[in-house]
């Protein structure tokens, strides 16, 4: 059993795992591990879900990588993966998250834009989307669905709680420091954390902790969600310059924007505008609809657009971020890879492109001082 220490308390919680950040990716894999019997523990600065995660548009987009790109195979597993982990969580504790699988269409600028074929994809049928106005051939991704990720964290949340898993909110770790001993200290405040491994889970955020170099680089998107009637839009649709998500009835999210400014996570109005524009070239009928809500978050990116998954710097010490556009996406698949990593299994799909030690040439040469 854990050592529950009292705020005053001297002597530390100990755990088998710890994770640090508590988004759909430190939620996920928290839950895979706690599967596997060990004494696992989620460290988060604010609220379960506040990052990245809770800013998503949700889409589950198998089919938005460039056929060379090494995402492929794990963008396909973690696809198929979905279906029976809504499912499982669904009957594990009773809520919803609005897993539907409609599919997307896409213009042919969007899918050019994403590095992929038109020519590999069948027609939009006709009339498929009949308030859609746009010139231009679209596409259909049938295997590309989509949820609500807000919902989804909600319900990973709940999950952990009620397998007993430690989640401690309001909690900022700041270092990681090996112990002599082995295992780590993480010291976070209110209260420090020992721990066997830790997985660092910070999302944008995870290059600002001491004692583990994670070159993640925010990356903000603005969304402006619009008020619409039910069943104006039936799927995803990918446009020219703005994706429309047909949420939950009656909500539509038009997004997003990649801009590289900091930690800065203010929405502009200016940019709020454009994507109603672009929103109503696309469905007319948006014209007159009610801003529900608009908001931005930080992506987790890299200067390769890959994932952090792996040992980052010392055994016992992982990494499971940069998550970049497809977070929501990948959250099965890095939670099962993960898993095999901590529990010294063989991983299912070959990480090297993905290791954290392929920025580690950049920092001894000083290139990547900028970054995060
Ligand atoms: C506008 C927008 C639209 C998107 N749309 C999609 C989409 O449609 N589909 C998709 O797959 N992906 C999408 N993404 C990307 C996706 O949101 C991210 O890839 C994903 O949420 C990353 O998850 P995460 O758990 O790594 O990070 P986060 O959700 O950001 O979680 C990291 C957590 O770590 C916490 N933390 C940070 N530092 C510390 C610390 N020192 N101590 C304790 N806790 C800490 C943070 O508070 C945060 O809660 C979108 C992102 C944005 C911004």
């Amino acid at each position: 059993m854990p050592v529950i220490s009292t705020p005053d308390s001297t002597t530390p919680e100990s755990f088998d795992v710890l994770l640090i950040g508590a988004g759909i990716i430190g939620l996920s894999l928290a839950r895979e591990l706690s599967s596997t019997g060990m004494r696992v523990a989620l460290i988060e600065r604010h609220r379960a879900g506040s990052g990245a995660s809770r800013a998503a548009a949700g889409m589950l987009a198998v089919s938005g990588f460039p056929s060379s790109s090494p995402l492929v195979p794990l963008a396909l597993a973690s696809g198929e993966l979905y279906p029976e982990f809504v499912r499982q969580l669904e009957a594990e504790t009773g809520m919803q998250c609005g897993y539907r699988q409609i599919g997307t269409f896409a213009s042919q600028a969007a899918i050019e834009r994403h590095g992929g074929d038109p020519a590999a994809h069948e027609p939009m049928p006709p009339l498929a989307e009949p308030e859609l106005r746009s010139a231009g051939a679209w596409y259909s991704l049938p295997a590309d669905h989509c949820l609500n990720p807000r919902l989804l964290c909600e319900m990973l949340l709940a999950s952990l709680r009620r397998r007993g898993v430690s989640v401690v909110e309001n909690c900022a770790a700041a270092a990681i420091e090996p112990r002599p001993q082995g295992g780590f200290t993480v010291t976070a405040a209110p209260q420090s954390y020992i721990a066997d491994q830790v997985i660092v889970t910070s999302g944008a955020w995870s290059s600002r902790l001491a004692g583990v170099f994670l070159p993640v680089i925010p990356c903000k998107g603005q969304i402006h969600a619009l008020e619409a009637p039910p069943d104006l839009l039936r799927h995803v649709l990918l446009g020219p310059d703005v994706y429309l998500v047909p949420q939950s009835q009656g909500r539509i999210l038009a997004g997003s924007t990649m801009e590289y400014t900091g930690y800065d996570d203010r929405t502009d109005p200016e940019t709020l505008a454009r994507l109603r524009r672009s929103a109503v070239a696309l469905l007319p009928a948006l014209d007159s609809a009610r801003t529900l809500e608009t908001w931005a978050g930080l992506r987790p990116d890299t200067s390769d657009h890959l994932p952090l998954l792996g040992e980052a710097g010392q055994p016992g010490l992982w990494a499971a971020t940069g998550h970049y556009r497809d977070g929501i996406l990948l959250a099965p698949i890095t939670a099962r890879l993960l898993s095999s990593l901590v529990r010294g299994l063989r991983p299912e799909f070959d990480l090297a492109p993905f290791a954290p030690a392929r920025f580690a040439p950049a920092l001894t040469a000083g290139r990547l001082g900028g970054n995060g």
